[in-house]
Formats: C-alpha cells, structure tokens, sequence
C-alpha cells in the first residue's frame, strides 16, 4: 500500500473541512481516473480489465463513515491496536481499476426519497452542511465540496440547479455506460462519456422536465462542441491514446459533447425505439466487460436490421466510423437548380487537409410540408456519393436537418434564403424552436468564420420580437455578446440598444417581469435571468423601472430580500441607474450582509456598475485604503468588475499607471499578481487602438516590475489586438447594420455598463467534472 497523498487530488489522497466548531476534519479518500490505482496497489490498471475486489480497511474506530465499492460485511474490532476497527466489504462486482473508490471518515448522509430509486440513494456531506447549519460552514468548503452537489431551495440559482442536476445525471448514467460497459482502451472513451452526456440529459429530462434537457442540449452539447469541433483544440472522437499525457487530454468537448451530439444524432436516424432496443442489447450482451466502438455499432446494427431502417447495403458501422474516426463535420449546402429542384450537398467544414466525407442523414421540410413527426431521413448524402438532388419548387422555402439532429451545418443559396427568413417574420413558429436556434447558430458562426456576411446572419434576427424560446435567446446573447461587449461609444451603444430592446420585450412581457414562483423556474426561469440582464444592461426603460420599483420597495422594508435569480441583474441596474444615491445604497447593503451571505458578493459587484466617473474613482480609491470597509479579498474583483463597466475601463488603465506600486505592496505579489488579473480582465474588454496604446504605454513604463508575469502579459496583448481586429471586422459592421434597421425607438436614454449575469460560467464548470 501506498502513502497518502497530501499534495494531489489522486490515488487515495488527504481532504479535510471545517466542522461546526471551526476544528479541521479530516477524510481520507480516492479518485483513481484514468491511471490512479497503480498508486493504491499493485493492478493491470487499464480500463477494460475488470476484477472482484475484496476489500477491509483498518481504521480508526471514530471515523464512523467508512466506504467502498460494495456494501459493509461486518465491522470488528482491530485486536492488535486499542482504538481501531476493521471494516470489511463484502466482494465487488467485476469491475475496473478505475473506478475502484474508498472514504474513510465521518461524514453524514441524507437519503433520497424512497421510490424513486431501487437501491439506497445516499449523498455524503461534512456534519454542518448536512445539518444546514448556515451560519458556521464558511463558503470555502462550499466551492470545493458541495460545488456540484448541494442545492440550497430559495439561495442557490435555478441555473446552478440546473447545473448540478445535469452532474448527478451524469454520474448516475454511468452506472450503465462507463460501470456495466467499460472502454476497453481509453482510446474509446467516448463510449463512457458520450454516452453518460447523453444520458443525463434524457434523465434530467424525466425527473426535472422543466429544465427542458432535451432542448438544452442543443445549446449545450451540440452548439458548443461545434465550436469546439472547428477550433486547433479538436480531435476525432476516436484517436491514438497511448502516454498518461494523451489519455488525460481526452476529457474534451470533444468526447462529451460531441459524443453526446453523435449519439443524439444516432437516435433521430435509427427512431428512438429502436436506437433503445438496440442499446439494451450492447447492455444485456457486453455486462461487466471492456467494449470497443464497434461492439457498440454491432448491436445498433442488429436492431436496425430487424426494425428495417437503413438503406440497403448500409451498416451503422460504416455511417458511425465516418463521425468518430474523422475531426470536424460537414457543412451542407441547400441551393436551388432550375424552378422544381434543390441539390443539397455535403463538404468539408474545417480541416480542408483532409478529403474525407460523412455519412449525412438528411430530413426536409418545405413551407408545404412545414414539420416532421419524427426526425427519420429522406435520404442520405453518401460518404462517395456526396450530393442529391431532390424535388421542389423553388419559389417555396425549404430547410433540412430538422432540430439539428443530423451534427453539421447547413447553408442556403442566395435564392433561398430570403424566403426563410421572409417566413419567419410571416410567422416564425411555423419553423420549429431548435430548427430556429440551429439556423440563427450556423449563420453567426458561419459569418465569423467568413463564409457568409455577417448581414446574412442578422436578416435572420429581424422576426426575433416574435421569438419565445430559450435555445434561440441562448444562440443571441452567446453570438451578440462580443458585439455587446466592445460597444464603446453612446453611438453604438444606441444601435444596439434600439435594434435588440424591443425585440427582448415582448418575450419578457410574455414571461412576466414580476417575480413568479411557480412559473420562473427550469429552462423558464433561466431564459427571464437573461433577458433581464440584456434588457437592463441595454437600458430599456421597461427593465429599468423594474429594477427602479424594486429599490424603492427595498427602501422602504430594509428586509426586502431581492428574487435570487435576477439578483445580480437588478442590483446593477440599480446602482447604474441611481449615481450616488444608488451607489450609498448599495455600499450601505454590502457593508450589512454577513460574509457567508452568496448575496454580499452580488452587491460587491454591482457598485462596480455605476456610470459616475466620480463615484467609480472613490471606489477604486477604497480597494487600496485599508481602514475602508471593504472586505480586503474583495478589493481586486471590485477593480476588475469596474474593468468591465465600459465608463469604468479607461479609469482602471489610468488607476494602474498611477497606483501601481500601491496595487502591487498592498494587494500583494502573489500568482497571478494583481496586476496581472486586472489585465487580464482589461484584455476580456478593451477593444479600441487607443485603449491599447495606453495599456502598451502602462507596460513599457513599468515591465521591470512585473518580471515572471510578462509572458502572461503579452497574451492579454495578443487577446486585445484580436479584439481590435474582431471589432473592425464584425463589431462594427453588426452595430451598424443594427443602426440602419432599428427596431423601435422606445428606449431609456443611457445604456447600462455591463452585463452582470455570467452565463459562460455554468457551461465551463460542468465541463471540469468528469
Ligand atoms: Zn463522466
């Protein structure tokens, strides 16, 4: 047996937490993915070898939380030392090295509620949390502990809900895919991950249906891996593995989202009874062994055989290899030929080095024949054969590819795209919720890659005061957000706000300013979040009196409590809205929330809001005065949240050239040095030649003081000059096509400073978690 390890979060290693009485506990447990075990004992430690384990652990009798892989013998006690027991498992099932796992400690535990599982459903905690004992666990155990585990009702964001309930889906869907099944190699470790992504969505799905997984996993799995899946980070799905190095460089988007979109796109073509049908034997007939992608592809193949859904001569092997065994995807291409036909054909998107094709299931619909019942192809564009010609008349519109289901992108020629878009301002819901979202998504990407102008991508966006739905909301504020954040001027920001805000209303009229319990929750009440922050942050009037309601209301009963969810959002707008008044207000609420209080943090960040150069000044006075009443850990996110506000940028670059000595002897010389993560921040922003310039002067008077950080230095350059480049090429052309088309003009007269709710946060932590 090996030493503990106190200095890494693998083979069996030290973790601790604070009890109830501030004392430090400790726990003693394991994470063995991918190669760990070999540190604990001697082992073939590969994924598709399994073994019985038979375990007993010698500890010491006070630690009455004693875990593995297999349920509790009997626990005696240790003859040869007063004070210690032994505790014996009864033996494992046939398992992997992997995921063999061990606690020894005295956490406690709540139980899920009977009936919804078959087994015991227990989550383990440190006392306090389990207890709920909120005034003394501090919020450090909470972010490396409970992080992807414990919801708090009425404290926790339904986003953050959302989150986790996606994790212990997950987790719960490897019991069949990853535990039962195993891949051989991690080579194929798709077939854990994609299928455990997949999985979880369809079980948030049946337990939590209003979070609307199977929706959400087009923005979440199909539309980010895309973007993954065109970027020099990816790889096919399935690829050589061989050294610790690469196998750890496997946990991708690639191999989760990816692999879960090429599973979901299994499904649509196969028919979901058959595509189950076809897994339950993978399941039945591979149990407690290690599998390769083609024993997988066998079993679906046999199910497509006797349900008769491929074309002759085709297997799911051959339409499988051709997604897993290649990086990238297809970009389609719909164009008219003549008035009664379309030729829809198949290409490289990325990587043009290679020739290779796709096995490409194809649906279509027509202004006709609007909308399938199931997502089954009308045909296929062949791995050879890689265009087709199908029947239609071409004064109609036509799309394929149905909600996204088939993994590609899809174009339109010049003749009929303005017929789509003609039907979407005619009626948009005559086109499905995800066929909209994945159309809105493949043109803005398609423009920022330079296929399209970006003018196509935005002729799409005019019908959107019709437009409900919370996947396409996602692709706007994913794919606007950059325009958004580099609109610079009271110019641009007009534009924006005059094209974007009344289009945001009507869906926020639709889904009700006014807090609601039991309507705002699940995919509902996340799409609200956002669009308060977008209507807020672009400073329609609509939002603004919201929030303005909300803080005399708060003024009036100091026990007011904001709605969790718009939290953020509002008390930014509040601050922004309400120059010195507002900003006392804000400091008076921050200064009487007690530190474990997740609201402090929010009225933190939002004085960093305000649009009084003056009021910005003294805050960033106080993060370097010590007597001021700022929480001394607070003081550089307040100076990197006013690097964010858009009045607040040139005040940061100014307040580092003249108090850098300062920043540095009292925010301290740590890593990253503060100088450097306020850069950082100004790099996220700064998007104008002059701002740069001043940045480059900041640094050339000063470099000798930064030392080991100059690397890190020159990246944020490189971040602001492709800002720079960015703004020119698309920033610019967005604002002023925006310009030309406004939308109505019923909007407040000034702009809020940022954008206060940070979706992309959500999305990147989950993608830590294995
Ligand atoms: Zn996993």
């Amino acid at each position: 047996m090996a030493a503990i390890n106190t200095n890494s979060l693998d083979g069996l290693y030290l973790s601790n937490y604070t009890d109830t009485d501030e004392t430090i506990k400790r726990i003693a447990t394991t994470q063995m993915q991918a190669y760990h075990a070999r540190q604990l004992f001697p082992c073939f430690d590969e994924p598709g070898l399994k073994a019985v384990f038979n375990l007993k652990i010698i500890h010491k009798t006070n630690y009455t939380t004693v875990l593995g892989n297999s349920d509790v013998a009997n626990v005696t006690e240790f003859a040869d030392l007063e004070g210690w027991s032994v505790t014996t498992f009864n033996p494992t099932v046939p398992m992997a090295t992997y995921l063999f796992a061990m606690v020894v400690s005295d956490l406690e535990y709540a139980e899920a509620d009977g009936g919804l599982f078959k087994v015991p459903v227990r989550t383990y905690a440190p006392p306090p949390v389990v207890a709920r004992n909120g005034a003394t666990y501090s919020a450090d155990i909470a972010a490396k502990m409970e992080a992807y585990i414990i919801y708090y009702p009425g404290e926790s964001l339904e986003s953050y809900k959302n989150l986790l309930t996606s994790v212990v889906s997950h987790e719960l869907a490897h019991q069949n895919f990853g535990n039962l099944v195993t891949c051989k190699w991690w080579n194929e470790l798709w077939l854990n991950e994609g299928f455990a992504t997949y999985i979880s969505y369809l079980g948030v799905d049946g337990v939590r249906p209003e979070f609307r997984h199977r929706e959400w996993i087009l923005n979440d799995a199909f539309q980010y891996s895309m973007r993954v899946d065109v970027s020099a980070r990816s790889h096919p799905i399935v690829n050589d593995a061989v050294t610790p190095d690469e196998v750890d460089s496997y946990f991708t988007g690639i191999t989760y989202e990816k692999g879960g979109s090429v599973n979901r796109m299994t499904e649509k073509f196969l028919s979901e009874a058959t595509y189950k049908k076809g897994l339950q034997y993978y399941l039945h007939n591979m149990s407690y062994q290690g599998v390769v992608s083609d024993d997988l592809f066998h079993y679906l193949n046999v199910a497509a055989q006797e349900d008769d859904r491929l074309p002759a001569g085709v297997t799911v092997k051959m339409i499988l290899d051709s997604w897993t065994l290649q990086k990238s995807h297809p970009l389609v291409r719909v164009s008219a030929e003549g008035p009664n036909s379309v030729y829809i054909s198949q290409e490289r998107y990325a990587d043009p080095a290679s020739v290779d094709l796709w096995w490409v299931p194809v649906t279509v619909v027509t202004q006709d024949a609007p909308s399938l019942e199931n997502w089954v192809p009308k045909l296929w564009l062949e791995r050879d054969v890689p265009i087709k010609s199908v029947v239609h008349d071409t004064s109609k519109w036509i799309m394929i590819n149905q909600d996204a289901t088939g993994y590609y992108r899809v174009l339109y020629d010049e003749g009929l795209t303005p017929l789509i878009a003609d039907q979407l301002r005619r009626n948009a819901s005559v086109i499905t919720p995800l066929s909209r979202s994945q159309l809105l998504d493949d043109y803005f990407n398609l423009a920022y890659r330079g296929n399209v102008e970006i003018e196509a991508a935005l002729e799409f966006t005019k019908y959107l005061e019709q437009e409900d739905h919370f996947t396409v909301w996602e692709v706007i504020f994913t794919q606007l957000r950059q325009a958004y954040n580099f609109a610079q001027t009271e110019d641009e920001h007009s534009a924006i706000r005059n094209y974007l805000a009344p289009k945001i209303r009507p869906a926020l009229e639709k889904i009700g300013l006014e807090q609601n319990n039991n309507v705002h929750i699940g995919a509902l009440g996340i799409l609200r979040t956002k669009l308060i922050d977008w209507s807020c942050a672009l400073g329609d009037s609509f939002c603004v009196d919201y929030a303005n309601k909300l803080y005399t209301e708060w003024g009036q009963d100091v026990n007011k409590i904001l709605p969790i969810d718009i939290q953020a959002s509002i008390t930014c707008a509040i601050v922004a809205n309400n120059g010195q008044a507002g900003f006392d207000f804000m400091m008076a609420k921050y200064i009487a929330t007690p530190m474990q209080n997740p609201s402090k943090v929010r009225y933190l960040n939002a004085l960093g809001c305000s649009r009084d150069a003056g009021v910005l000044q003294t805050l960033l006075g106080m993060t370097l005065d010590t007597n001021s009443q700022l929480v001394r850990s607070h003081a550089l996110s307040v100076i990197q949240r006013v690097a964010m506000n858009k009045q607040g940028r040139r005040l940061v670059i100014q307040f580092l050239k003249d108090q850098v000595d300062r920043i540095i002897s009292i925010l301290g010389s740590g890593s990253p040095s503060p100088v450097s993560s306020i850069l950082s921040s100004l790099s996220s922003y700064v998007s104008t030649q002059e701002e740069l310039d001043e940045v480059l002067k900041f640094v050339a008077d000063h470099a000798a003081k930064f030392g080991v950080i100059n690397g890190s230095i020159n990246s944020y350059l490189t971040t602001i000059r492709s800002n720079i480049a960015w703004k020119v090429t698309f920033g610019k052309p967005i604002i002023s096509w925006m310009g030309e088309n406004v939308s109505i003009n019923n909007s407040a007269s000034y702009a809020n400073p940022s954008l206060a709710v940070f979706v992309s946060l959500v999305t990147a932590v989950l993608r830590c978690v294995n």
